[in-house]
């Protein structure tokens, strides 16, 4: 590596694949998508914060990345000949997390934002090199903890877990800071005029101060959703980022339709709340949720999807173009709309279950929920595949996993590979006929009364931790009566809607709805949020990636 400033701790063993060296051949070849600029050492090519930043590679000369923070800045990389800038937010076009200054006066080559994209989606090779550039730079920045944002949180706090998450899900670096791990804390948080009970605080590019952020709020911080033009006719409105909305997503953008994806919260849905996936085609040894829905989300932006973190509020489907409303405002005019709003997890029925809730209690068992387990007891409730995954997850760090189910055991409901991982694990009980009665603890859960529906007998322990995976409900709630449902919420596609459903709906056309198609024509549902949808990753993305077909063929109606 010719760089001897480096910045950040990277791994070396991949250095070559992070900061690759272009030759001249594949230099000329970008050289066709752009045009050669001459730069003057102090130039500033990028400044923090900008979006649809333009993309450079060096001729000759040098220019370093940098971060500021306040009036400070870090200094992440320099790229010399035949380097190039960029990681995931150029892709996106997002907010630039760096400053990109020329330190020595030569030559590069800069394409637009639209520019770099067509050259990703036409030359193979170099999409290679600059994709597999684009994420290994995400990740170290990720693993190293330096972006644009630092968290100052508590272990204690539910608020703070679910930053974590949020942040985590959609892949933005940020340094974490522990109330209760660091002393000088404090003297930070008095920089910024804050105080403990502020916590969780985000300080976004060491200028906005955000105290216990929703969200939205900190997708705005962050300018997730910037770039995009809110107001344009799209082609496709995908509603909803798991595995059925981002394969509507990358097939509807690979094939030359105008996507736009609507996320309420981050990419991946409930497989991205999944420790391991492993029985999704071609991932022999598994793969998270979080790395799929990662990957996906890259790849529907190569092909120019974009993605704004919203919820979707309303459709509004009394003309054409509908609308799709959002919680930010925005008013967005589809000609099609995929429904892939999947479902949300079902809750305990338990008085103060809401006080616990990230503070004891937890909806998915990744590595971010197990880390808070320590070596502890957890409980498991559930008897379904989601129920057996995090079981055995948690086995492999905790002191003992409980799996608590209503039913008198297993077999009917858990896939017969995970029933087999759950006896072969010394540290896993299965309590049947076991159901949680009370939860009792201050800020955080402290112990648990669960009783047995065949003898009565109820038995408290001192466990912190429960993962309560006990199904989902649609989230169907937002459509207000636009489109029919069946008798549990779920939306009815296709053969499945009745000849009186329709005319109920006023369906209006010759023909019948299409495979996937609602009873509003051109709005298609696909996944979990179909009624009788087989609740599987993969089935999700076929039927999030068919639908494609279908929108075709309404838009040429
Ligand atoms: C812990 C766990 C483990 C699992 N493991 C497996 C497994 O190993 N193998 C397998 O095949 N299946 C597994 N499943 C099931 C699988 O994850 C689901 O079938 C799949 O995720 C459904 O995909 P979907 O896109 O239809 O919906 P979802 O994954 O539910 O995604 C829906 C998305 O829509 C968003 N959304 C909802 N409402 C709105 C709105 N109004 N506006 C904007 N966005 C909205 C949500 O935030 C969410 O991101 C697992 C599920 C869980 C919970």
């Amino acid at each position: 590596m010719s760089n001897t400033r480096r910045g950040l701790p990277l791994t070396s063993s991949r250095m070559e694949k992070i900061f690759p060296v272009l030759t001249p051949a594949q230099i000329n070849r970008v050289e066709a998508y752009g045009q050669i600029r001459a730069v003057q050492s102090g130039e500033l090519l990028v400044e923090q914060s900008d979006t649809n930043v333009p993309f450079f590679v060096v001729i000759t000369g040098e220019l370093e990345i940098v971060r500021p923070f306040g009036a400070q800045e870090t200094l992440v990389t320099v790229h010399g000949p035949g380097q190039f800038t960029g990681e995931v937010n150029t892709l996106s076009g997002r907010r630039s997390i760096f400053r990109s200054r020329v330190t020595k006066t030569g030559k590069v080559i800069e394409l637009g934002h639209q520019q770099m994209l067509g050259l990703i989606q036409t030359d193979a090779e170099l999409s290679d090199i600059l994709m597999r550039a684009f994420i290994l730079r995400r990740v170290e920045l990720i693993a190293a903890g330096v972006g644009d944002i630092i968290l100052i949180g508590s272990t204690y706090s539910a608020d703070t877990l679910r930053i974590k998450e949020f942040l985590m899900r959609n892949g933005h670096p940020y340094s974490y800071i522990d109330l209760e791990r660091d002393p000088d804390v404090q003297n930070l948080l008095d920089s910024f005029q804050t105080v403990a009970s502020d916590v969780p605080v985000l300080i976004c590019r060491g200028q906005v101060v955000l105290r216990n952020p929703g969200n939205q709020q900190i997708a705005d911080c962050l300018g997730f959703n910037e770039s995009i033009d809110q107001t344009q006719v799209r082609d496709l409105v995908v509603v909803g980022a798991g595995p059925s909305g981002l394969a509507a997503a990358v097939y509807g953008a690979s094939e030359g339709l105008d996507v736009v994806v609507l996320e309420t919260s981050s990419p991946g849905g409930q497989a991205g709340s999944s420790s391991k996936i492993e029985n999704y085609l071609g991932f022999p040894t598994g793969i998270s949720g979080q790395d799929l829905a990662g990957r996906a989300y890259i790849q529907a932006q190569k092909f120019g999807a974009k993605m704004l973190i919203a919820r979707a509020t309303r459709i509004v489907c009394d003309h054409r173009p509908y609308i799709v409303e959002v919680e930010n405002g925005a008013r967005i005019p589809a000609r099609t709309v995929l429904i892939a709003t999947g479902a949300q997890y079902r809750k305990l029925p338990l008085q103060n279950l809401s006080q616990f809730e990230g503070a004891g209690i937890y909806y998915g068992a990744t590595f971010v929920e197990r880390q808070l387990c320590g070596g502890d007891e957890v409980i498991v409730v559930g008897g379904g595949n989601s129920a057996g995954q995090a079981a055995v997850f948690l086995a492999q760090t905790t002191k003992r996993v409980h799996v608590l189910v209503r039913s008198a055991s297993l077999a009917t409901s858990m896939s017969r590979y995970l029933i087999r991982r759950i006896e072969e694990s010394p540290n896993v009980t299965v309590r049947p006929y076991t159901e949680i009665v009370t939860l009792e603890g201050n800020h955080h859960l402290e112990s648990v009364r669960w009783r047995n529906s065949q003898t009565g007998q109820t038995e408290k322990h001192n466990i912190k931790h429960i993962f309560v995976m006990t199904g989902a409900d649609p989230n169907t709630g937002w459509l207000n009566g636009c489109i029919v449902l069946d008798a549990k919420g779920f939306i009815n596609t296709g053969p499945d809607l009745s000849p009186e459903n329709l005319s109920a709906a006023g369906w209006s056309l010759n023909r019948q709805p299409y495979l996937l198609e609602t009873s509003l024509p051109g709005v298609f549902a696909a996944g979990d949020v179909r009624g009788g949808s087989i609740k599987r990753v993969a089935s999700s993305v076929g039927e999030g990636s068919s639908a494609i077909s279908f929108v075709h063929k309404v838009i040429l109606e």
